[in-house]
């Protein structure tokens, strides 16, 4: 890799293309997008000229990967069953769309039990991530670790791990890391202590290796509040010393690091970005130089 992995969420609004040009502009090497409306369950399917347009527009710039996230309606492990038919219908289809886009990664959040209880929960997760995920897949689901607002499951290590243990194709299934979830359920990186101990728990439990993004978001809400609530980076509750070992650790160099902070503009990102980066140690940077 020869470049620090650092973006921000962006707008298809107007298209694909609109998204990667406003990532280049502002100076993302990765982005991350919906592939389709956020607030529904199907889209009308990609037409040639979209995924041509998209493509072209992505080579002459300098990002790579893109990563898709799924639209937040979706909750395969729902306890509704007319809900978790549609869940399975529609992240079915944005796999699709991550193929016809060969976008390598599409974030998802693993579902709440509502009414429900947590372990039938994670069994149906399991049972339609095996039914969904087709071994000619060139995208990787990734499940989301959750801050566990409300009845939403997977904002503990051990419960990522149920579903991945039991995953048919494991290959087409990695793991997502966000700061302001991990922090809001309850896990500690505010020290070079407790930081060092948490990737140690992190790659007992899961495996650094199937860590493939970072969403990289400070927290509203106090560590544990169990709340999703994302801040702008060091204005909330994690600390910059947190994201300061985040961006220096040359185990995580490698992992795209995607902000879904608060956004009315591009500015914001612009500002989130030179917060990271001046953050960046001397050492890292030479690196960073030695790579180019
Ligand atoms: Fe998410
Ligand atoms: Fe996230
Ligand atoms: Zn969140």
């Amino acid at each position: 890799m020869s470049q620090l992995l650092l973006g921000a969420h962006m707008s298809v609004a107007g298209g694909f293309d609109k998204a990667v040009l406003a990532g280049a502009s502002i100076g993302c090497s990765t982005i991350q997008i919906f592939t389709k409306s956020n607030r529904q369950w199907s889209a009308k399917k990609l037409s040639d000229s979209e995924i041509d347009i998209y493509k072209k527009t992505l080579n002459k710039t300098a990002i790579n990967p893109i990563i898709a996230h799924t639209a937040y309606l979706i909750n395969i492990g729902s306890p509704n069953k007319d809900i978790e038919k549609k869940s399975i219908a529609s992240l079915a289809e944005e796999i699709e769309r991550c193929n016809q886009l060969s976008i390598p990664y599409l974030v998802l959040h693993p579902g709440s039990y509502i009414n429900g209880n947590k372990h039938d929960c994670l069994e149906r997760i399991i049972e339609n991530l095996n039914t969904v995920i087709q071994k000619k897949d060139t995208t990787l689901i990734l499940l989301e670790l959750m801050a566990g607002q409300g009845s939403t499951v997977c904002s503990t290590f051990e419960e990522l791990e149920y579903i991945y243990k039991r995953i048919d194709n494991k290959k087409q299934v990695g793991i997502c890391f966000d700061t302001c979830h991990a922090w809001a359920a309850g896990y500690d990186f505010s020290t070079t202590h407790t930081y060092e101990s948490m990737w140690r728990h992190f790659d007992e439990i899961i495996g650094l290796k199937n860590l493939k993004v970072i969403h990289v978001n400070d927290s509203k809400n106090t560590r544990g509040s169990h709340l999703d609530r994302h801040e702008t980076i060091g204005k909330g509750t994690i600390g910059l010393e947190a994201f300061k070992m985040i961006m220096n650790d040359m185990n995580l160099f490698d992992i795209p690091k995607i902000l879904e902070t608060p956004k009315n503009s591009l500015e914001d990102d612009i500002y989130n970005m030179n917060v990271l980066k001046n953050l960046l140690t001397a050492t890292t940077l030479n690196i960073l130089e030695q790579k180019k």
